[in-house]
């Protein structure tokens, strides 16, 4: 694993300049130094020399409050190295303090492939029930449920006449075609499985051969964003056992999980971690390098939100445009705000509620007042999609929010992609 001081030189370039405050949503949100990157990496090197302890609350309160987006790095003019920094801290602040029992007991259930799948098995079931949506709410318990009722199959106002296809598209023989492997994730796996479909089916359209591979575990980005990294690390071993040689290229539809899957190199220290990292691919940049193909018209006013650790982490910005350029009649809308973070951030919005809620009210702001009116809003990330979902909901607006593959997905049925569904 890699060392954590290394992590801190990292912020050596820091020139204290600010350039970064305007695009820190914390920052905005509260007006407060400390709750900016340059005041936090004031509190990290006091930290790393040893000028603030472990146990401060203000240091921790402050760090906590960071949603670890990243947006305070394309803006900074010395190339500072802001979520290296952080992530060092984070371990340091792991290894003295350790972390609260409830969240050692939520890293737990992440570790065992058995307990999450039961837990997100029971949402899943939940969610079908219809109750979560009855109960969404805008704090607390009713805006948990409105983010699990946001997992599900959100069709757009208007465009929804033809459901998903499981039809199998045309294609080059196999021999032809480049191999992927879907890396399923937890809480893609267990509440996104419609995104999981349509990734393989959009995919497949585009030439592509994909591959299932048992034997996978969670990617590790919770328990690394917590500072557990050798939590992390563990799964990320298990993850570059299973699917390092699976195939041509490891595609994933969860732009968090395939920001720490490119960074397995960094985490596990290792060559193999390396190859691991240099054959992720997000779904995106896959279908935008044949295209990708077009589909049938879909006729829809759709924000494009875009998620933190796709465009700040792995610096993907063209890809997902791309994906919804291949969609006639869509009108892609880039909003306000629609580049800065929506508050979702792993398990932030349930540890910070409050400045979470604050961040996304900026986004609903801008939502409320497109003109014309939105059909969707989309964005390629679950914590993205449950966090903007309820956000919508809650608000009375009435627009689902949607993954960008699952707009192109129905697309291809209403154009006939799939064969004989035009
Ligand atoms: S992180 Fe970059 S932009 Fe922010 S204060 Fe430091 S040098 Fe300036
Ligand atoms: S990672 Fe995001 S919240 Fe944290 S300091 Fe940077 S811009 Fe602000």
């Amino acid at each position: 694993m890699a060392e954590t001081g290394s992590g801190y030189q990292a912020l050596d370039p820091c020139v204290h300049c600010g350039f970064c405050l305007p695009a820190c949503p914390t920052y905005l949100a509260t007006g407060d130094e400390a709750d900016s990157p340059r005041g936090r990496i004031v509190l990290m090197r006091a930290l790393e020399r040893g000028e603030l302890d472990a146990e401060d609350d203000g240091l921790v309160s402050h760090l906590d409050a960071c949603l670890g987006c990243r947006g305070c790095e394309p803006v900074c003019p010395s190339g500072v190295g802001y979520g290296r920094g952080l992530e060092a801290a984070r371990e340091q602040l792991f290894r003295t303090r350790g972390l609260p029992a409830l969240a050692r007991l939520g890293l737990g259930v992440f570790r065992t492939r058995a307990l999450w799948r039961a837990l997100f098995g029971a949402g899943w079931l939940l969610r079908e029930t219809g109750i979560p949506a009855r109960l969404a709410g805008e704090t607390g318990f009713g805006f948990a449920m409105a983010m699990l009722a946001a997992t599900g199959d959100g069709r757009t106002r208007r465009g929804n006449g033809t459901a998903a296809s499981d039809a199998r598209p045309t294609a080059p023989p196999a021999s032809q075609r480049p191999t992927v492997v879907l890396f399923r994730g937890c809480v893609m796996e267990g509440l996104f499985a419609h995104v999981h479909e349509a990734t393989r089916r959009t995919l497949e359209a585009n030439g592509y051969q994909v591959r299932e591979a048992e034997g996978q575990a969670c990617c590790g980005a919770l328990h690394e964003h917590a500072g557990d990294r050798a939590g992390a690390a563990a799964l990320a071993a298990h993850n570059v056992a299973g699917l390092l040689d699976a195939a041509d290229w490891i595609v994933v539809n969860s732009a968090g999980c395939g920001a720490l899957l490119k960074d397995y190199g960094h985490l596990l220290g290792t060559d193999a971690g390396a190859r691991f990292g240099a054959k992720v691919r997000d779904v995106s940049e896959l279908l935008a390098e044949r295209g990708p193909r077009p589909g049938g018209s879909l006729p829809l006013e759709v924000a494009y939100d875009a998620p933190c650790h796709l465009q700040h982490a792995q610096r993907v910005h063209a890809a997902p445009l791309a994906v919804l350029g291949a969609i006639p009649g869509l009108r892609l809308r880039l909003l306000p705000g629609s580049d800065r973070c929506c508050g979702s951030a792993g398990i932030y919005s349930l540890l910070q509620p409050g400045l979470a809620r604050s961040v996304l009210d900026d986004k609903l702001r801008a939502f409320r007042a497109a003109e014309p009116a939105l059909d969707a809003v989309t964005t390629g990330n679950p914590g993205c999609l449950m966090q903007i979902g309820a956000g919508l909901r809650t608000a009375g607006l009435g627009i689902p929010a949607v993954h960008p593959v699952e707009l192109l997905d129905r697309s291809y049925t209403a154009g006939g992609v799939y064969g004989g569904t035009a």
